[in-house]
């Protein structure tokens, strides 16, 4: 029923999909949560500014 994609990052069940960008290098969709956290490692500051530790 639907379309019911999982996320490329975390695998997760997803049913609003975000596109990775290109220079991402990821093939498949994305989750918000993933999505957001792929644009601020690669656009820090340009996006709302997250506190998130390295691992
Ligand atoms: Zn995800």
């Amino acid at each position: 029923m639907g379309s019911d994609e999982k996320c490329a990052v975390c695998d997760e069940s997803i049913s609003f999909t975000y596109l990775p960008m290109k220079e991402w290098d990821i093939d498949g969709f994305l989750c918000s949560k993933c999505y957001s956290k792929k644009i601020s490692e690669f656009y820090p500051g340009e996006h709302e500014r997250v506190n998130l530790s390295k691992k």
